[in-house]
């Protein structure tokens, strides 16, 4: 299967992880809950979905969904980044494809990386890919292999 094809039809895969991820935010600082997944292949082949949530412990000390599903790849041995997808509860910051620093983070992994970003209501927003958001980007290779 074309790695297009498939990021098609995992995009619903994407959708239902995120506002399944959603329920378990904590955010009692913003208020504003946000969920996250990332499609992401590992040494073998093999493709798999990592979600997260946004995690507020402290004033100084938050997670954003995006890097807590990030991690969550990383850490399984998922690293080749295909996708990611997020929504929020916030009407007014739902069309952000993602904060300057997680979307560097993605960078470092694979600057086409998808993005999506998802409405409440569950209805695509918007599709962009990763580089398409950096005017100027910063090209670096992270140190992720
Ligand atoms: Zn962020």
């Amino acid at each position: 299967m074309s790695s297009e094809k498939e990021l098609k039809i995992r995009e619903i895969d994407l959708r239902d992880a995120i506002f399944s991820a959603i329920t378990l935010a904590q955010a009692e600082i913003s208020k504003i809950r946000v969920g996250a997944a990332v499609l992401a292949v590992n040494s073998k082949g093999d493709s798999s979905i990592f979600s997260g949530c946004n995690i507020e412990i402290s004033f100084s000390r938050a997670f954003h969904a995006e890097n807590v599903a990030l991690l969550k790849a990383i850490s399984s041995g998922y690293t080749n980044i295909k996708a990611v997808a997020i929504t929020s509860d916030s009407e007014t910051k739902q069309g952000a494809a993602m904060c300057g620093c997680c979307r560097q983070d993605y960078m470092y992994l694979n600057p086409d990386c998808m993005i999506y970003v998802f409405n409440p209501d569950k209805s695509l927003k918007l599709k962009v890919k990763l580089i398409d958001t950096m005017k100027y980007p910063y090209l670096s290779k992270g140190m992720i292999r």
